[in-house]
């Protein structure tokens, strides 16, 4: 998981207090003290590093920096996170029929199909480490920048199969990465694997979450040791502290290593770990923010992000188990056990995971995630007041919208029809443009033969900064001809920032901030919030709607985007860091009255 998300979320932490405008003529402080060769002299803009860097001297204490605030952002839309994969067959008489060839030391191949399935969750790297002890490298990994099938060569079967042959082995990790910008390169694709001439020491770790107070435990390492760190992400922070416990004790238990992590890191932080030794554990931070399922039938054991890439493998939904907050499950080639290695204050799973990340197939904490978008849509129906006649009709911004479109539509009694088809093939392709209308072109192309003359229901899953947002209802007024757009939104108003591993912008970048006064959302907001994206009409979801439709308490959901209630101390210390900073007026100017 790159920091650099982080850098760009908290960035409003130090700004007020460390920078100092950059003028159009020239910047006040050379490329130097700003950490790297950040000064973009044809754009006046610091890249994200810079800002990054600048941030970090502001935590060591070093000279003040003077960067932008200015920085370039490109999408509206939530960014996905990253994904952790990780299977192992036991010793066993009998070799698992899920793996592929009958021969135990393929089980490593189940890793890419997985990947895949999770696919959604990142599309920058992925990778993988296998463990095979008759190997010369007894645990080796590949992973490169590219989506599943591109790094492990699915599309070419010669390639894949030498790669499969190459990295066979009966337990195996991997990774898929998303990361928001800054180094796409291949030394920050995952799992990290640390080679080390003893076998104890030698290991490698795949991370799904991002530690919220990533800042202090730089710093800390930076000052208070002659470590040096080589990258800006917080997995490096994770791999040196575990390898400080290896180093002080090579036996030491997988519990008693996490029991140390647990009381260094805040945030989400679910690992997937695998020694030269064989030894592998899997585990969920404390609080549980990230999902984490894990399934054994006979000798094969799995474990991975989202429930869909063990179903496909072929375990049964009875066997399929999330790993509890604060425990790990333990694997040593024989045997599997779950072991708790820190108290759970609170639960607090991502609510947007149910709304808008996870695969639709996948289930986890007990709630489905295609009912859970279902249920988003009925609310929405429920509080719909549109005259319904033979104009209205439910279009989704696809894909993640449509399962609630349906729903919704079906509870008005009006078609959902695709008014609007998204090009699926587009991904992470270079669309040599920086207008953003052109973007959203060539990614959505309106149907007026869907859409003509008619009152369209317009269902999305969120709002992050609504640029995106404006160009299509422009798009779907010109070429789709529509006669009234009403947006309706699946999900509450995002008014804060996420610390935890989701890529949604700056307190000051988001939309409904700023509009809003406290949490209170009135229709009269909501009609400007219309105007100003030039629909006639927008509608969200309350807060409350939000567990009724996951179906699990509040109490049990992180909604701090929605509510300002950060789940970990880190947390809210940025965001309340984050608003000082900020200084617009509104909520942001007093966020514990806006929360009483
Ligand atoms: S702040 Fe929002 S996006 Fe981030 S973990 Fe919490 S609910 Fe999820």
């Amino acid at each position: 998981m790159s920091s650099r998300r982080f850098w760009r979320l908290v960035s409003d932490i130090v700004w007020t207090s460390f920078s100092v405008r950059i003028s159009s003529a020239r910047p006040e402080t050379s490329v130097a003290e700003c950490g790297s060769s950040g000064w973009n002299p044809e754009r006046n803009r610091i890249r994200p590093l810079d800002r990054s860097l600048c941030l970090v001297q502001a935590f060591v204490g070093t000279t003040h920096v003077a960067c932008s605030q200015d920085i370039e952002s490109d999408m509206d839309e939530l960014k996905h996170e990253c994904g952790v994969a990780a299977v192992y067959h036991l010793s066993s008489d009998t070799v698992s029929p899920r793996v592929p060839g009958g021969s135990v030391q393929r089980t490593a191949r189940l890793i890419p199909p997985m990947l895949l399935d999770m696919q959604n969750r990142g599309q920058l790297a992925a990778g993988f480490t296998t463990f095979c002890k008759d190997r010369l490298q007894i645990i080796d990994t590949h992973k490169n920048v590219g989506g599943v099938a591109e790094v492990f060569r699915m599309n070419h079967p010669p390639e894949y199969q030498a790669l499969m042959d190459e990295y066979e082995g009966r337990a195996a990790i991997g990774h898929v990465r998303y990361a928001t910008c800054g180094k796409d390169d291949r030394s920050y694709a995952q799992p990290f694997e640390r080679h080390h001439i003893a076998k104890a020491k030698w290991f490698s770790f795949a991370f799904n979450g991002q530690l919220a107070n990533y800042p202090e435990l730089r710093n800390e390492i930076l000052t208070t040791t002659d470590f040096h760190l080589t990258r800006e992400t917080d997995t490096e922070i994770v791999n040196h502290l575990m390898s400080q416990s290896l180093s002080e004790n090579a036996r030491i238990e997988p519990i008693e290593l996490l029991r140390r992590l647990s009381q260094k890191l805040d945030g989400s932080w679910n690992l997937v770990f695998l020694n030269a030794v064989g030894q592998m554990f899997v585990s969920r931070d404390p609080v549980g923010i990230r999902p984490l399922c894990y399934a054994v039938e006979g000798p094969l054991f799995a474990a991975a992000s989202e429930s869909v890439a063990l179903t496909h493998l072929g375990f049964s939904d009875d066997s399929v188990k999330n790993v509890p907050p604060g425990h790990a499950v333990i694997v040593d080639g024989h045997t599997v056990r779950l072991e708790k290695f820190a108290e759970s204050p609170r639960k607090a799973h991502c609510f947007f995971e149910w709304i808008y990340f996870a695969n639709a197939g996948s289930s986890f904490d007990n709630a489905g995630v295609y009912l859970s978008r279902k249920r988003l849509g009925e609310e929405l129906a429920a509080r719909e007041t549109l005259e319904v006649d033979d104009d209205l009709i439910v279009v989704p911004v696809p894909d993640t919208a449509k399962a609630a479109a349906d729903s919704m539509a079906f509870s008005l009694g009006v078609p959902s029809l695709e008014g609007l088809i998204r090009n699926r093939y587009i991904g992470r392709t270079f669309i040599e443009s920086s207008n953003r209308a052109d973007k959203v072109r060539m990614k959505y192309t309106p149907l007026p033969e869907i859409m003509d003359g008619k009152r369209v229901v317009l269902v999305d899953d969120s709002i992050v900064r609504a640029t995106t947002l404006r160009e299509l209802l422009a798009l779907l007024r010109r070429r789709g001809r529509a006669s009234e757009i009403h947006v309706r939104i699946a999900c509450p108003p995002i008014i804060a920032p996420c610390f935890y591993g989701i890529d949604m912008s700056t307190v000051s970048e988001l939309f409904a901030p700023q509009h809003m006064d406290g949490l209170e959302l009135t229709p009269e907001i909501e009609a400007k919030m219309a105007a100003d994206i030039g629909a006639d009409s927008l509608k969200y979801l309350p807060v409350d709607a939000v567990s009724r439709c996951v179906g699990l308490p509040s109490s049990s959901l992180c909604q701090a985007c929605i509510d300002t209630v950060y789940p970990t101390p880190a947390g809210q210390r940025n965001y309340n860091e984050a608003l000082k900073s900020c200084g617009s007026g509104r909520i942001w100017e007093n966020p514990v009255a806006a929360q009483s």
